[in-house]
């Protein structure tokens, strides 16, 4: 694909650098390189050692900057400062940056990314993403955006049902600021008060999300947060902080 960037990637990083002052541990997990150009995939990891383990990550899906722009308001006004008492937390913030430079659900070789984390030979994005999970993390949070949404919903899945009362507490906080979809389909998924419920992982599956990945990887609960397109950015982000602040805020580990 050849599409004429609409959004620069490097800006994202410039912005998250200038706003680290010393926080945080930037760390280069690869590089995605296309017939024409290469992007850095960056991590930054604040709290290193911390007992609670938490990844962040946006931007699988290069048409959904809202978890982008999510990722660097979090650490732009320092919203991340208050959870590292307790958690360790790696923050990635566009595993896509062919897609987000194009505006494009697909990379640049026009595969879905989140579909791609069973593959044998997986594409670099979803190999240098499946090179995070080195050690199992407590929570993993995704973050999307969906153009036909009329609110806010999220999947979730966990391998216990300890954290049960996460779901309604995001609930309850993000619909302050952005209505819950409560229809009882969602993109051809049953739903219930705007959450899918992906109760375990599934080995049967052809092809696996990133979250499906991370469940194998040990991790014990799930976030794939979904803010509707149809509000404005600002708003979008917001209902995204809402629901990883309150998800950092309820979490309890075992
Ligand atoms: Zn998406």
């Amino acid at each position: 694909m050849s599409e004429i960037p609409i959004r620069n990637y490097s800006e994202i990083l410039s912005r998250l650098k200038n706003s680290l002052e010393g926080a945080g541990k930037w760390v280069h997990v690869g590089d995605v390189t296309g017939s024409t150009s290469s992007h850095p995939i960056e991590k930054i990891v604040f709290g290193e050692g911390n007992e609670k383990r938490v990844l962040i990550s946006a931007g699988i899906h290069g048409d959904e900057p809202a978890g982008v722009e999510t990722i660097c308001s979090f650490i732009e006004r320092k919203e991340c400062q208050k959870f590292l008492q307790d958690w360790e937390m790696t923050v990635v913030p566009c595993i896509n940056p062919f897609g987000y430079e194009s505006n494009t659900r697909s990379n640049h070789e026009d595969m879905d990314l989140n579909r791609k984390f069973k593959t044998p030979s997986p594409p670099i994005e979803v190999a240098l993403a499946q090179k995070l999970f080195i050690s199992p993390f407590d929570l993993t949070i995704e973050l999307h955006e969906d153009v036909d949404s009329s609110g806010y919903y999220f999947f979730h899945s966990s391998l216990d049902d300890v954290q049960s009362a996460l779901i309604p507490a995001i609930l309850n906080n993000v619909k302050t600021v952005m209505p819950i979809n409560l229809d009882s389909e969602i993109d051809g998924m049953s739903a219930s008060e705007g959450v899918i419920e992906r109760s375990g992982l599934d080995e049967d599956m052809d092809w696996w999300p990133m979250a499906f990945y991370s469940l194998s990887k040990g991790t014990r609960t799930c976030l794939t947060l979904e803010t509707a397109t149809r509000f404005p950015m600002q708003t979008r982000v917001t209902a995204h902080l809402k629901a990883i602040e309150t998800a950092l805020d309820f979490f309890d580990k075992k």
